[in-house]
């Protein structure tokens, strides 16, 4: 009888869980390396006193939009909830630009995308240039687009980002019941000890025969990989050693990488729900209900944006982007001293937030980055063409990249 071949994947986010998830339920032999001490990856659910009480703070990603299927699926096979955050993540009030209004935005960012959808490969700063598009209304619609996409506006793709990412319908948005990271702590339960915490890839070497995986402590030798890794560490010069094809490399080239933080503050009471964003310093703050129609008594706020994370300073801490909360929140009773700092540019194991694409990426670009190099796989949030950055595309990556293991495997047994 011949043994079923050796699987490594590499990385415990979602995309890592759900490939192995899909493998081991196809019978075969997987072994998931991940080199924090704990799943999930940019899913990091925590507690902060606040309010005279403990509550859930999302340090990576937050919000469960519409459409995530998949998301929503494996949530249900692991009996986890989701709850309504009572407020819309698409529509933000500009603070700082007076007089200027979400309809404002709105109907700019309309004619926008309509101009986007005639032309392929301009920006979303093209695309405003084009329709004329100036003054605080233009400066509030880039402020909201650079939040969400995190890169700015003349390098990021108009066409899809303006409908799709930095939409303007009300739609409602929802978490997991108890922290979005139970989703991957739950579905590590599932592979049943398979997942070996703290070891580290440094370089994945591979022959006609197998592929070495060389971690931090030592050598393994596998049939397969799936690399599911953040796009910064397997993109060249990436500090994961890997062999890359030249035409996954020109598609890597047209990948951009997004940067954001976000900053949570206790307060003193609860308040209403609420979403407003501070255009100048590219950061939005809200609140929202952590359990059905209850508001946890905590600022949320993202920063997105190199540039604008660099002028808040963050290397050396939170104190300017606290500052620049209360001021903008003169509305609310912030408690000293609660500030919870997540600087995913400055963690090793992202080095940013998610991704985007350039003006010039085209619909081969996403064949090129999801294709196998020999028998290495990949998966993660980059490779999804229609939730590119988003968890529901992190799960659709992994599970797209062992089905097409699968494929391989029934293909050279047959
Ligand atoms: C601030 C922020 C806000 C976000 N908000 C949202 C949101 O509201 N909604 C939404 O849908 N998405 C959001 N996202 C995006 C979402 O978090 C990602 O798309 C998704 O979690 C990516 O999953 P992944 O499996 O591709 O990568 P990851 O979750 O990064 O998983 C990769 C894993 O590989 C591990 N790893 C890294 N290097 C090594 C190595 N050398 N060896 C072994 N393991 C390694 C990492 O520790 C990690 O566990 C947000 C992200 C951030 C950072």
């Amino acid at each position: 009888m011949s043994t079923p071949p050796r699987i490594a994947v590499l990385g415990a986010g979602l995309a890592g869980l759900a490939a192995a998830t899909q493998l081991i339920r196809d019978g075969h032999d997987v072994t998931v390396f991940e080199a924090r001490d704990r799943v999930g990856g940019r899913l990091w659910s925590e507690t902060m006193e606040a309010g005279g009480g403990e509550h859930v703070i999302e340090r990576g990603a937050e919000f469960v939009l519409d459409g995530y299927s998949l998301f929503r699926e494996y949530c249900e096979r692991h009996g986890l909830e989701l709850v309504d955050t009572g407020m819309s993540y698409y529509i933000r009030t500009p603070v700082d630009r007076p007089g200027v209004t979400t309809d404002d935005m709105e109907s700019l960012g309309t004619a926008a995308a309509r101009r986007a959808e005639a032309s392929a490969g301009l920006s979303v700063a093209d695309v405003l240039d084009d329709i004329e598009a100036n003054g605080p209304v233009r400066e509030a619609l880039e402020a909201r687009v650079e939040m969400s996409t995190a890169v700015r506006t003349d390098q990021v793709v108009a066409r899809g980002t303006l409908d799709h990412v930095a939409s303007f319908d009300p739609g409602p948005s929802w978490r997991v019941s108890g922290g979005n990271q139970r989703l991957p702590c739950a579905m590590a339960e599932g592979l049943g000890g398979r997942v070996a915490l703290g070891r580290r890839v440094e370089a994945v070497v591979q022959s006609a025969h197998e592929v070495e995986v060389v971690l931090d402590d030592g050598r393994e030798v596998f049939d397969y990989v799936v690399a599911a890794l953040p796009f910064s560490l397997v993109a060249p010069g990436g500090d994961v050693a890997l062999d890359l094809s030249q035409e996954k490399r020109d598609a890597m080239a047209r990948v951009v990488q997004g940067h954001a933080a976000k900053l949570h503050l206790g307060l003193k009471r609860a308040p209403e729900t609420s979403a407003v964003m501070n255009v100048s310093d590219r950061f939005w703050t809200w609140t929202a209900y952590e359990t059905p129609g209850r508001v946890a008594p905590v600022i949320n706020s993202f920063g997105g944006e190199l540039d604008h994370l660099i002028a808040l300073g963050l290397e050396n801490g939170a104190q300017t982007w606290e500052d620049r909360v209360r001021t903008q929140r003169g509305d609310l009773e912030i408690m000293e001293r609660s500030a919870v700092l997540t600087a995913w540019s400055l963690d090793p194991m992202a080095q940013g937030a998610y991704t985007a694409h350039a003006p010039d990426f085209s619909d081969g670009d996403f064949v090129a980055l999801a294709a196998p190099e020999g028998r290495v796989h990949f998966a993660g949030e980059y490779i999804d063409p229609e939730y590119t950055g988003l968890m529901e595309g992190a799960l659709r990556s992994g599970e797209s990249a062992a089905q097409r293991l699968m494929k391989t495997l029934s293909g050279a047994e047959s």
